[in-house]
């Protein structure tokens, strides 16, 4: 069994992703070209957003963002610290400093309240607090009706980090609109994966959108050679837009709501012998991951033992909460306010999660961890 099964992916969307590739090699064009065009416009449609830049990776994406919204160094930025270490590192390549904060313990995202606390105590210290970056762990979106209210009091702007949450909502707001920016990844094992390295940028202000793709393009002025600013080399290739054209129809017909499916069989099945998800109301997830808190470390060894027993991958995102990171070391964070980080790290189980997953398969996972306990 896999993790995450891409293969089955391919063999079921096989005809149309092989056809779009064939089309792109046989006109030769590698860099732009239709499909990037038209998949940046159904992307921005999508997700309701004005403007949609597609970029190399979901790293660069939130690079970009950070450029634009003119973070400097020194500056601080608020994110959670439980999250993948991209976030956090695409604000210190800045010479900016990342401030920790701690996760909502139930559902995993930056916690309002922990947010607030760190805004205050940061601009109490004189250090010039600049914005936020939210992440929508997961696949779940942050809790966005508290953090913009934060962040218009304390006049900080929003990055929302979906490379987990593309798809998710709050109403019918999509992921990926939440944000002064917003980004995502294609990396293969997100919710919507290229077959290699791929990334978007989302705003609705359209100053913003002129300066992402300028800096995405060497700091481009009026033309290509006419540069203005230091900038990057930032583009999804036509090869990886024309098989997320094919991905993304797949992903909005059927994906996701497979996704939302397994996700309520796992959760029915496991919530009177587990602590399962938790979506608020009003939220949909699009469930980047299916991730369980068991009781300690200890417990979680033996049932990732069981599981492995037989054949049934899992995962422990994350091992090691940012503020516990090596790279991190001079950030100066204050363990005491980053419990629900700590604990969460020690007792997060990540199970199969992919539309593809059979019910057999469903089954199997589910009288493992019944009977494993
Ligand atoms: C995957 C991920 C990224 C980075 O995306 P890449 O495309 O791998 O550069 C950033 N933030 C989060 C939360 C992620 O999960």
């Amino acid at each position: 069994m896999q993790f995450i099964d891409l293969k089955r992916q391919y063999a079921y969307l096989k005809k149309e992703i092989d056809g779009a590739v064939a089309e792109v090699l046989t006109r030769g064009d590698f860099i732009g070209g239709i499909e990037v065009k038209e998949l940046s416009d159904e992307l921005a449609r999508y997700c309701g957003v004005k403007h949609c830049l597609t970029v190399a990776n979901g790293t660069d994406a939130l690079t970009l963002a950070l450029r634009t919204l003119g973070v400097q160094s020194g500056d601080a930025v608020f994110l959670p610290s439980f999250t993948f270490f991209a976030t956090a590192e695409a604000v210190a390549l800045q010479g900016a400093v990342p401030v920790f904060v701690d996760a909502d313990e139930r559902t995993f995202n930056i916690s309002p309240e922990r947010l607030e606390e760190a805004v205050v105590r940061t601009k109490k210290e004189g250090r010039a607090a600049k914005g936020i970056i939210t992440v929508d762990l997961f696949g779940l979106p942050a809790d966005y009706s508290e953090i913009r209210k934060i962040a218009d009091s304390h006049g900080l702007w929003i990055i929302e980090d979906g490379a987990q949450g593309f798809g998710g909502k709050i109403g019918d707001k999509r992921a990926c609109s939440f944000g002064d920016i917003s980004t995502t990844s294609f990396f293969p094992a997100k919710p919507l994966g290229c077959y290699g390295d791929g990334g978007a940028v989302f705003t609705d202000n359209d100053g913003y959108s002129e300066l992402l793709k300028s800096l995405a393009v060497h700091g481009k002025g009026s033309f290509k050679y006419d540069n203005v600013r230091i900038g990057y080399n930032s583009r999804l290739d036509t090869l990886q837009a024309a098989v997320l054209k094919v991905k993304l129809k797949a992903f909005i017909n059927e994906e996701l709501n497979s996704r939302n499916e397994i996700a309520a069989r796992y959760t029915a099945a496991l919530s009177d012998k587990f602590v399962t998800p938790i979506i608020p109301d009003g939220f949909y997830s699009s469930w980047a991951q299916y991730t369980l808190i068991l009781e300690s470390a200890e417990q979680r060894g033996q049932i990732q033992a069981a599981l492995k027993e037989k054949g049934i991958p899992s995962m422990i995102y994350y091992p090691i909460p940012m503020h516990r990171q090596t790279a991190f070391k001079d950030c100066k964070a204050n363990f005491d306010e980053l419990r629900v980080s700590d604990n969460l790290s020690q007792r997060v189980l990540s199970l199969p999660m992919h539309p593809y997953l059979e019910r057999n398969e469903q089954d199997l996972i589910i009288d493992c961890l019944l009977k494993g306990v």
